[in-house]
């Protein structure tokens, strides 16, 4: 009755000892810098409160130079778990030497700033969103694991976490989990989806249902507006934003295995909004919508496969992560659209979070208890108050 996942009420130690529960091969993830230190420790502290001190799962730590030893000790000094360094190949960071070389490179990096792309002149940041879409699953140090907990500097989490996100995802099929979806900025992507879609085509791929989350219908009549774009995704991202957030908990939340016909309306009422993935496939646009990718609960393998390796590529030829400021964020929600379907995904609602101005809040949830059957009578009313940026899916600003 209470979804496929715990709620932070189980005594931690009884679960811990529960004979079928087993510690599974999984670890943290932070790429950072020596200079983060400060923000680091604030998220171990965290995270080691809320969560690891009882589960003790490895850390891997990733960065393009090596890490100072003041920063090893004082990250050790914080976790009796395990904890790895390591340094990424110069291969795997930089740019290909003939996009370095091309006259474009640091003009277009340049321009990106001047049309007020955020971080869009900045190299480091442009490496960073490369280096997590397709190359991080690759590290030696990952390659070791089955599943991944991506973390950063100045990161909170709110509640305890007594129960292990891992086996639970495991025992319920889950492969990918979030707690923040938003939309991405448009001028950070302005062909992102064209290049997925013309990726689909080529390979005559079968997207998963996952695709109709980032799916609107919509047509740009001139995308050389300037006014014309921003209204288009401003209302884009109110709109979709919403419809997504309902969708997502549609299918996330409201498993209900006794209620056949609740889940065949809402699965018809989700119809109703998003063209199927089948229809009209050259005239869908991008929601802009995204899994907000600094927090990720994942199996490594819904990356480290053969079609999200093929599309990494295919982007990188694109040339989109210097050309534009592609975000790892749409690149990961939009590559897992290729392959997983709605029930592969779960929304970690109970997980209270923030990460520098954004936070999701659990507490919101709990005020409706969505679990209840009456929370479908209740969604109508839901939907009213206008569930956006300050209600239960991201908590938004603030
Ligand atoms: P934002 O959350 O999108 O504002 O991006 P961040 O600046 O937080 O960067 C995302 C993650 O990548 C953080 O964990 C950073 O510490 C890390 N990161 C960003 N740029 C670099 C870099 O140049 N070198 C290293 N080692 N880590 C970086
Ligand atoms: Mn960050």
């Amino acid at each position: 009755t209470d979804g496929p996942f715990f709620r932070g009420c189980t005594d931690v130690i009884d679960y811990l000892n529960d004979p079928s529960y087993v510690k599974m091969d999984a670890t943290f993830i932070m790429l950072t810098k020596n200079e983060e230190l400060n923000d680091v420790l604030k998220t171990i502290e965290s995270i080691e409160t809320h969560f690891n001190q009882w589960f003790k799962y490895p850390y891997v730590f990733l960065n393009n130079v090596p890490f100072t030893e003041d920063f090893q000790f004082a990250i050790m000094s914080m976790t009796d778990a395990d904890v790895q360094f390591g340094t990424i190949d110069e291969i795997d960071w930089e740019f290909p030497e003939e996009v370095r070389d091309s006259p474009l490179f640091k003009s277009t990096m340049d321009d990106q700033s001047d049309r007020g792309v955020m971080y869009g002149s900045m190299e480091s940041y442009h490496k960073m969103c490369r280096f997590y879409s397709g190359l991080f699953y690759k590290h030696p140090l990952m390659r070791k694991h089955k599943w991944y907990w991506r973390l950063e500097p100045d990161v909170e989490f709110f509640c305890d976490i007594t129960y292990d996100p891992f086996f639970e995802m495991a025992k319920s099929g889950k492969k990918y989990g979030f707690t923040v979806l938003i939309p991405e900025m448009y001028w950070t992507v302005p062909n992102l989806f064209r290049f997925t879609k013309s990726f689909v085509k080529d390979l005559n791929l079968k997207v998963g249902t996952l695709w109709q989350l980032f799916v609107r219908n919509y047509h740009i009549t001139d995308t050389h507006d300037d006014d014309e774009l921003s209204r288009w995704s401003n209302n884009a991202a109110d709109l979709e934003y919403e419809i997504s957030a309902n969708i997502a908990i549609d299918y996330t939340l409201n498993e209900d295995p006794n209620n056949e016909e609740g889940i065949q309306h809402l699965v018809a009422k989700a119809k109703s909004k998003i063209p199927l993935v089948e229809d009209k496939f050259d005239d869908q646009e991008y929601n802009l919508c995204h899994f907000w990718s600094n927090f990720e609960i994942a199996r490594l393998d819904v990356f480290d496969n053969e079609i999200y390796n093929a599309y990494f590529q295919y982007l990188e030829e694109a040339g989109g992560f210097w050309a534009e400021r592609w975000g790892d964020a749409p690149v990961h929600s939009l590559g897992l659209a290729l392959t997983l379907n709605l029930e592969d995904i779960h929304y970690f609602r109970d997980v209270g979070y923030r990460h520098s101005i954004l936070h999701h809040c659990p507490r919101n949830f709990e005020l409706l208890d969505v679990t209840e059957p009456e929370y479908r009578a209740m969604q109508p009313k839901y939907e009213r108050k206008g569930m956006k940026y300050d209600k239960g899916f991201s908590d938004g600003i603030g």
